[in-house]
């Protein structure tokens, strides 16, 4: 056998690795935004998928990076050319995750990560079952929900007060995702957060390139 050290991506042969599409969704104000973008800060294979939404731009948010902002009516020209993947109204404003990023992410042998609602999770789920893990993120506490939601100064009271009543209609989906993960300690969470996204990345289904590697040891090579 080989005293060469172990990499998956000089393998010959096999079926190329298959690229996983990570769900994250949650209440708004559960943390989720924060522990995506600490997730991609840490791991160069993670991509983000920047949706479209037709919701105005709030303070700090930049185009491109956040979402890219974009008109009703092309948001519906998009939708009628089977351009996103997946699409829902949240909170009186469409969104949807555009299809070519999203793929070409997957073939380059990327992870894509998805900050979207349950409707979208749904979808995505129909559309790319086996690809697809889904993680629920709750917060600790309906108070603490409100505080952070609050504490972000960026919406105004009216809008806080809605985005509170539509959260427990949002927790009520808490049972359709694979993985659940309470929001007490950011840390915590984004520990557990790097263990599925770990776990999930050496299921045997997904490591399909390890076929001939396997066959050269089972040969005592
Ligand atoms: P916000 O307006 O606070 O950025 O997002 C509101 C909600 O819309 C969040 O729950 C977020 O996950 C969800 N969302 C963002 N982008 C998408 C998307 O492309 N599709 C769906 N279905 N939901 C999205």
């Amino acid at each position: 056998m080989s005293d060469q050290p172990f990499d998956p991506s000089t393998l010959d042969g096999g079926n190329a690795r298959r690229g996983l599409m990570l769900v994250l969704s949650s209440p708004s104000g559960a943390g989720k935004t924060t522990l995506s973008r600490r997730l991609l800060a840490e791991d160069p294979d993670l991509i983000m998928s920047v949706s479209v939404t037709t919701r105005p731009m709030r303070p700090g948010e930049q185009e491109g990076i956040d979402y890219n902002f974009i008109d009703g009516t092309d948001f519906d020209l998009m939708v009628n050319r089977r351009q996103l993947l997946e699409h829902a109204k949240v909170f009186d404003h469409y969104y949807g995750t555009p299809v070519d990023p999203v793929e070409a992410a997957l073939a380059a042998g990327h992870d894509v990560l998805f900050d979207i609602d349950w409707q979208g999770a749904q979808q995505l789920k129909q559309a790319k079952g086996a690809d697809l893990a889904s993680i629920f993120i709750l917060p600790p506490s309906t108070k603490e929900l409100e505080q952070r939601l609050k504490s972000r100064a960026q919406d105004s009271g009216e809008v806080v007060a809605r985005r509170m009543s539509k959260a427990g209609d949002e927790i009520s989906r808490w049972s359709d995702y694979d993985y659940i993960i309470v929001n007490h300690d950011v840390e915590d969470a984004l520990a557990e957060l790097r263990a599925i996204l770990t776990a999930e990345r050496l299921k045997r289904a997904r490591q399909t390139y390890l076929v001939n590697f396997v066959k050269r040891l089972q040969d005592g090579q």
